[in-house]
């Protein structure tokens, strides 16, 4: 149950519609062959257990006492590798423009944190979170998501665990060679 493959993952993201492949405007105005809307797996709940079993997997030997994850992307992942953790599963949100701790979430000092996102791309959320983590009192000692859309390049200082790997290109309206080629990019959802 926990052992999924990369191969899995992401036909199980196919399956729901929260993978599309094709020619997209997305919502930055890009232009891109693929889209990913990781919401639309976490809104079946086993699938969303299976995913966060699967990512707890991978992130146990770092003995995680607590998980923490940006809202709302992170909330419902973050949730379901606690659950498999067996520990408390918190996040972060935005408040004038920075995350924060609110609703009275705290961390025991020098607790090991984990944070949990849907999808890392810029690894900038997952930044932000560990910050907020250690200067509530926390160690952050990984980080997980179940979609790597950062090439590699997330810079992270902590180990940092997915479960598959996506990289699509995106292009300027202008500059893309899907448009070049005469197709007309169409916004995601929008295939009936
Ligand atoms: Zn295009």
């Amino acid at each position: 149950m926990a052992a999924l493959t990369s191969t899995q993952v992401l036909d199980l993201f196919r399956r729901v519609g929260a993978l599309l492949e094709g020619h997209f405007k997305l919502s930055s105005g890009l232009h891109s062959p693929g889209f990913m809307q990781s919401a639309l797996v976490l809104q079946h709940p086993r699938e969303a257990e299976a995913l966060g079993a699967a990512l707890a997997a991978a992130v146990r030997p770092l003995g995680p006492d607590l998980v923490m994850s940006p809202a709302l992307g992170g909330i419902v992942i973050g949730q379901e590798v606690a659950r498999a953790l067996d520990v408390p599963a918190i996040f972060a949100e935005r408040q004038d423009g920075a995350l924060a701790l609110r609703r009275g979430f705290t961390v025991a000092p020098g607790a090991r944190v984990l944070v949990v996102e849907d999808v890392v791309t810029t690894g900038g959320s997952t930044r932000e979170t560990m910050d907020v983590a250690t200067r509530a009192g926390g160690v952050v000692v990984g980080a997980g998501s179940i979609i790597d859309r950062s090439g590699g390049n997330q810079g992270l200082s902590v180990p940092y665990s997915s479960l598959a790997q996506v990289a699509f290109p995106t292009y300027q309206p202008d500059a893309c060679p899907l448009c070049a080629a005469g197709s007309t990019a169409i916004k995601p959802g929008s295939r009936a």
